[in-house]
């Protein structure tokens, strides 16, 4: 049975656990950016009140006609969070590193780094990879980069994976269930994470995909600070530019904002180009499906990384390992908007092939078909969330009275 799971409960997730930054595929994007300059540093000495937060926010067009296509994705999850083991069996050493939920592009990099020191040195040596995801072509480079020889095997490569399914919000977020977190698991988190939010940051810009980007977080109480985001959050340091906005701040549809900065990563410019790089470092990739862990273990290779996402669970058995539906529907690009906001389990991320709406967590569900009746709640919720946004700036254009939140 499906249980639709709420984002922000059992995952363990403050609201903000959030971000902000520069779109990198926009022509003219040649360098990635940081907050913009406030229009009014000193609005005492000016003796006028500073704008609300967000009135110069171009609000998304939510339109069916602008429709351009709906798609759905499982997200790999497990709720005592995400595998990075080595063990030593039928003569050869397998490494783990699959099972980040909602959080795996984000993670990637770190991911990766803690997997491949598992198994150093590795200079000269032989390896593979089970997976062509961004978890699979991550391991794959560092290891390169230490030296080895690199061959992938993958069912899907992009972009017929769940990467290419990714938002791709730089916020490792619904990773796992804050009530089975241990300390070694907290451990592992925090270092892929700040390892990895480290390393996109040299792929900002239109090559790889990657900009900068303001988030904002609607809550109708207090924005909550929980054990990831938020002041004292193990990641609050990567909340860059953080601010906290009552109602009365900020022209948004909800009482509060939480606003701070991160990345937004374009999977259909990301992978392409994370694979180019894998091949022209002398990394081969061959489609191969593997029925059980003992065809994985009869590769010629004396090291294999297990990168193969939700297919893990099946492999080697690990019944933990559940998917998490997320359904997305993408409305024609619109350039001019250029921030996230999240509000509930609703999203929306400006991407540049679309602007991507979100706000399904399914968790159970294995049929990754689009539900027209999620499209719908989507936009239903989506339309609102900007009607109201956009009401706000009129009335404090003086063009209106200030309409009730939602
Ligand atoms: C709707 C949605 C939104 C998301 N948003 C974000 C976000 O904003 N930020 C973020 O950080 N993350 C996000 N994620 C999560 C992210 O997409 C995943 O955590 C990440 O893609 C997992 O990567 P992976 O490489 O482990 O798995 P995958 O991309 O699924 O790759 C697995 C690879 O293993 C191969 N494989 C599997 N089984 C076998 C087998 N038996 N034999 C051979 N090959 C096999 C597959 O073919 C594939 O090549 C989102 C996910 C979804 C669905």
């Amino acid at each position: 049975m499906v249980t639709a799971m709420k984002r922000r409960g059992a995952i363990g997730l403050a609201i903000g656990g959030g971000m902000m930054g520069i779109p990198g595929c926009r022509k003219g994007d040649s360098a990635p950016g940081g907050p913009p300059e406030r229009a009014n540093p000193n609005p005492a000495a000016q003796n006028m009140a500073p704008p609300p937060e967000g009135h110069d926010l171009v609000p998304v067009r939510v339109e069916e006609s602008l429709e351009i296509r709906t798609i759905a994705g499982l997200r790999p999850y497990r709720p005592s969070g995400f595998v990075v083991r080595r063990e030593d069996v039928s003569g050869k050493t397998l490494v783990h590193n699959y099972g980040h939920g909602g959080g795996g592009f984000s993670l990637s990099w770190g991911s990766a780094r803690l997997a491949v020191d598992l198994a150093l040195p590795m200079a000269g040596l032989e390896c593979a990879i089970v997976g062509a995801g961004i978890m699979g072509l991550c391991t794959g480079r560092l290891l390169q980069q230490h030296g080895a020889k690199v061959a992938i095997y993958a069912r899907d490569l992009p972009p017929e994976t769940t990467s290419n399914v990714a938002g791709a919000q730089w916020w490792p977020f619904s990773v796992f269930d804050n009530s089975r977190r241990t300390d070694a698991f907290a451990r592992q988190y925090v270092q892929a994470a700040e390892f990895s939010h480290r390393y996109f940051q040299q792929h900002t810009g239109p090559e790889w995909g990657v900009s900068w980007m303001p988030n904002y977080y609607l809550s109708d109480g207090q924005p909550m600070n929980g054990w990831i985001g938020g002041p004292g959050g193990v990641l609050h340091g990567l909340q860059t530019d953080f601010r906290d906005f009552a109602p009365g701040e900020h022209v948004f549809s909800k009482g509060h904002a939480r606003r701070f900065y991160s990345m937004l990563i374009e999977p259909s410019v990301y992978l392409p180009r994370l694979i180019r790089e894998f091949r022209e470092a002398g990394g081969e990739i061959t489609v191969r499906p593997f029925a059980a862990a003992a065809e994985v273990l009869s590769l010629p290779q004396p090291v294999i990384f297990n990168c193969a996402g939700l297919g893990a669970g099946t492999l080697f058995n690990d019944p933990e390992l559940v998917p998490i539906k997320g359904q997305l529907t993408f409305l024609m690009p619109q350039p001019e908007v250029r921030y996230n906001l999240m509000s509930g389990d609703c999203y929306m991320f400006p991407r540049c092939d679309g602007i991507l709406l979100g706000g399904t967590y399914e968790t159970g569900q294995w049929d990754a078909a689009p539900d027209p009746q999620a499209k719908a709640r989507i936009f239903a919720a989506q339309r609102r969330i900007f009607q109201t946004m956009a009401d706000m700036q009129r009335a404090h254009r003086g063009s209106g009275a200030a309409p009730e939140r939602i």
